[in-house]
């Protein structure tokens, strides 16, 4: 089968490969939609998770059900399913402990794009098929199925890692399409003001469509001083971190009260040391707290969050400034997202 590839650190390309086989617990899913990650980015071209060769890329899709295992009981062929971008095993002992993204090591629940061939590919494996995969309602198109495989479970867990509470003041650092979804989860969860980071107007835009109260543009000065601004010196009670480097958990600490809580979903590409200032952090007794974590996978998951898609809570369709139509355009789908130009958000491939 044919899929796109990293061949090597900074370099993609069409490869042809063996199609996967399918486990007893398993599936093999035909992409229906397809959608590349700023995480692809960060694997390709700064080798962030170490080198990969002729690795099938992608970990955002929706796709039918081709094959099952003999032990899957939930789906058959020609069912259409949502695919979490991570798909844990469900008997590790990580998974028991509660933290299933682990499941196998740290950050060992990623598997597609990262431990083994991705979504870009004519098939692509699932495994633990009945504990991964959810039916995608028939309410929900393909292309905003494609976003709820990581997009928004990762914006919203960032908003459940900084806690979020009834009337919190947050600061929401990134407006791409995963800070957008930080805000929409912020002010599902009841946020009241909700100052958005960012510096591109179109992201700028739909940050105030899913409920940012401000917008800070980080090209315009010290973020902090204009979060201090903002809040009359007080600071902010929850900071969400989707964007930035390694000096942004700097100013997340400096904006935030103590008691605070720091939710950071955002990958560290580069860098060696994330910076954490003293005498901010009350010399370590400042009970500002920092959460980071990946996205957590598995059905259940995705059914709950498709169900905000169905019930006219979550509109996914701001997110996609870019639409393609056929399989092989995912790999300029991949390259937009490598560029970045300012009017892009998200761009998604019905495939
Ligand atoms: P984007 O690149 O689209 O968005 C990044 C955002 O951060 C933009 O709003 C950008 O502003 C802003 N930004 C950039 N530099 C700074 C800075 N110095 N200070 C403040 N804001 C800044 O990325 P995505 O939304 O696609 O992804 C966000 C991160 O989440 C990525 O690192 C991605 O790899 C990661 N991720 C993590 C997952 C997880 O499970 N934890 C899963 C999926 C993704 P602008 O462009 O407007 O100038
Ligand atoms: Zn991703």
């Amino acid at each position: 089968m044919k899929g796109l590839a990293m061949k090597r650190i900074g370099e993609i390309g069409w490869i042809e490969k063996e199609a996967p086989k399918c486990g007893p617990l398993d599936a093999l899913v035909k992409p229906l939609a397809l959608a590349p990650c700023t995480s692809d980015i960060h694997t390709v071209w700064e080798g962030a998770i170490g080198e990969r060769t002729d690795m099938i890329l992608g970990h955002e899709g929706t796709g039918e059900v081709v094959e099952v295992g003999s032990h899957v009981k939930n789906f058959k062929p020609g069912d259409r399913v949502l695919v979490p971008a991570i798909t844990p095993d469900w008997g590790s002992y990580e998974a028991q402990s509660g933290f299933a993204q682990h499941s196998g090591g740290m950050l060992a629940g990623w598997k597609f794009s990262n431990f083994k061939d991705g979504m870009f590919g004519e098939l692509f494996h699932v495994n633990e098929a009945d504990a991964n995969l959810a039916h995608l309602p028939d309410s929900i198109d393909v292309a905003q199925a494609a976003m709820i495989s990581d997009m928004v479970p990762t914006g919203f867990h960032g908003a459940e890692l900084a806690d979020i509470r009834l009337g919190d003041t947050v600061c929401c650092i990134g407006i791409g399409p995963v800070g957008l979804m930080g805000v929409a989860g912020a002010n599902l969860m009841g946020a009241s003001h909700i100052l958005a980071v960012g510096s591109r107007p179109d992201c700028a835009k739909a940050a105030r469509g899913y409920g940012a109260t401000d917008i800070i543009n980080y090209k315009n000065g010290d973020i902090v001083e204009q979060v201090l601004e903002k809040t009359d010196g007080k600071g902010v009670d929850k900071v969400i971190i989707a964007g930035g480097n390694v000096k942004t958990m700097d100013e997340a600490i400096r904006m935030i009260k103590p008691g605070g809580k720091i939710g950071n979903v955002n990958y560290l590409g580069s860098g060696d040391y994330v910076i954490i200032p003293r005498v901010e952090w009350g010399c370590g007794m400042s009970h500002k707290f920092i959460h980071a974590g990946l996205m957590p996978g598995g059905g259940l998951r995705m059914e709950k969050l498709a169900s905000l898609v169905e019930v006219g809570k979550l509109d996914l369709n701001p997110l996609m400034t870019h639409r393609f139509t056929g399989f092989e355009k995912v790999e300029e789908a991949l390259l937009l997202m490598k560029e970045k130009p300012p009017d892009l958000i998200k761009p998604v491939v019905v495939c």
